[in-house]
């Protein structure tokens, strides 16, 4: 497939009317052919206005063509072949397993999301039937079920070209459940967006859906992003980023006339705590497992682990020994972009340069290197000027990682209720010590949407109980997960229709159940008819 630059709107490959630009590789730092344009206000205008006339039909489309359409999305997906996995990694500087991986992910993905429409459970569907004799009052006949919200709004996120961005989780579930998407792609990767624009679109021709339920808009976050999430139409927001861009966007969805939801996905610090006598028993082989995770992906990981906590002690030591030789092993790596990159050098810099930080070890030098490298680098602060300095606790969106060193264990609860909101939390323990823990595991549980014993927290499993998300700055709304089938629920509503016709009720709400999915019947949980 040849990449045009131009937009997708309404069904029609459109030249951008505000500007032109190219891709950068970053490995090179050299742009990509071909140019490449952006969305005029106006041009969203039109998506926006297509995305409005197809929510109705694909609202209302059965679920057999919801799925069919989706696992028609991963087909066109793989069907581009080699022409995607070579630029998406000519746009990363990822290597080709991580994009064969990710491609895998992205289809996979679709694929979930296909078996959960027809499966029906999402739908969550109650039925009360009417009790004409009840006294004093009879009850009318009532049926609930989840519906799709409208078009919905997807930020492409910079760090996954393929798994979170233009058919990413949060276009996959927003199309699970029956929103048309409207996808501001991500500048550093333009032409892998276009390419699985262009696999979409087939998707929604080869099943006879409305052109408007799918459109890809390039061009800045601030006019085409602001643009969309300004739209009356549009109902509800995806996005993976930056703090700054996310809060951005719920601040211009909160002042709409018509609020709507935003569900930021806006990074974290993700606390591993080492207790004890698991750094007794084996500080060297999880120093080696530590380092092999914030590196993975040159640590532009939203779940690196950025943050570690344990009490002084010659084990600990051991520890930091072992972490710094291993470390400094690490070649820098290839970031995505050079604002990444930039950001990267800036956050290790400020946070090195703050009162009692240490800088421990770095990985190898990228002096001499061609592209927008990062460097590994750890960095430790005593817990007392840790819990002192709010600053400490900013992101460093790169393969850098802070080791707090608390004096005994009072000081490493009040370091952990120092975190504010993180996706993911981790306790190293040896065998039986959780025991004596009880507390300071009940208090990071309360500040994280994934906890998780002797493992590392990158590595996202795209699967039912995932919970990628937690409580704020993680994501800006704590009950839902952005990844795995139940982020479907951010992109439904509740309706409830009151003594409907039974034969104008929708399939999932009829008598017969002809779906036969399992519904709250009068109080029961049944697949039976009524
Ligand atoms: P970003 O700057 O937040 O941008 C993400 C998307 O939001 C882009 O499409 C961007 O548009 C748009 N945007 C940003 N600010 C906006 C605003 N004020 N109004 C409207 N739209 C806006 O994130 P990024 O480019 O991916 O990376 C920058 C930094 O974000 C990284 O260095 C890292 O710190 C963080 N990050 C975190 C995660 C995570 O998983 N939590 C992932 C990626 C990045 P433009 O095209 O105009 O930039």
């Amino acid at each position: 497939m040849k990449i045009t630059g131009k937009l997708l709107i309404n069904g029609q490959w459109i030249d951008g009317q505000a500007g032109t630009y190219q891709a950068v590789n970053p490995a090179t730092g050299e742009s990509i052919e071909p140019v490449l344009s952006k969305a005029t206000t106006g041009q969203v205008k039109d998506a926006v206005a297509a995305a409005e006339a197809a929510a109705s039909f694909f609202r209302r489309a059965s679920l057999e063509k919801r799925a069919e359409f989706l696992r028609a999305c991963a087909e066109e997906i793989m069907a581009l072949g080699d022409s995607l996995v070579e630029r998406a990694m000519a746009e990363s500087g990822l290597p080709k397993a991580r994009i064969e991986g990710e491609r895998a992910r992205t289809c996979g993905q679709l694929n979930l999301f296909a078996d959960v429409v027809e499966a029906g459970d999402f739908l969550d569907v109650r039925i009360d039937t009417a009790l004409p004799d009840r006294q004093p009052l009879p009850r009318p006949d009532l049926r609930y079920m989840n519906q799709a919200l409208g078009p919905v709004v997807v930020f492409g996120a910079s760090n996954f070209p393929l798994a979170f961005s233009v058919a990413g989780g949060d276009t996959a579930s927003a199309f699970a459940a029956g929103c048309p998407v409207l996808v501001k792609g991500h500048s550093s990767h333009p032409g892998t967006s276009e390419l699985v624009a262009q696999a979409l679109a087939k998707a929604v021709k080869k099943t006879g859906l409305p052109a408007g339920v799918f459109s890809l808009l390039m061009g800045s976050g601030r006019e085409v992003g602001s643009a969309l999430v300004s739209a009356p139409e549009v109902k509800a927001v995806g996005f993976t980023g930056s703090f700054g861009g996310g809060m951005a966007l719920v601040k211009l969805a909160n002042e709409r006339p018509e609020p709507i939801p935003v569900f930021t996905e806006m990074g974290s610090l993700n606390p591993v705590v080492m207790l004890p006598k698991l750094l007794e028993n084996s500080a060297e082989q999880v120093a080696e497992a530590f380092v092999a995770s914030l590196n993975m992906g040159v640590g532009q990981f939203c779940t690196n682990p950025g943050l570690v906590l344990a009490i002084e002690s010659p084990a600990l030591e051991r520890f930091i020994d072992a972490t710094s030789a291993c470390l400094a092993k690490q070649p820098a790596g290839v970031m995505l972009n050079e604002g990444i990159q930039q950001a990267y050098s800036n956050g290790v810099a400020a946070i090195s340069s703050q009162p009692g930080v240490v800088k421990q070890a770095v990985g190898e030098s990228h002096e001499g290197k061609s592209g927008f490298c990062g460097q590994s680098t750890l960095m430790t602060v005593s817990a007392v000027d840790f819990i002192a300095n709010p600053e400490l606790t900013e992101e460093m969106f790169g393969p850098a990682s802070l080791l707090i060193t608390c004096k005994d264990l009072e000081e490493l609860q009040k370091a952990i209720c120092a975190l504010r909101g993180q996706l993911t939390g981790t306790i190293h323990a040896a065998d039986g010590e959780m025991a004596d823990y009880d507390e300071l595991i009940d208090v990071l549980s309360q500040r994280v949407g994934r906890l998780l014993i002797n493992g590392f927290p990158t590595g996202v499993e795209v699967c039912h109980a995932m919970v990628h998300g937690g409580p704020f700055p993680a994501a800006s709304d704590t009950r839902f997960t952005s990844v795995g089938s139940a982020a479907i629920y951010r992109f439904l509503r509740p309706i409830c229709l009151q003594n409907y016709p039974q034969e104008l009720l929708p399939e999932q709400l009829q008598n017969s159940n002809p779906l036969s999915i399992w519904r709250l019947v009068n109080g029961e949980r049944t697949t039976k008819a009524i």
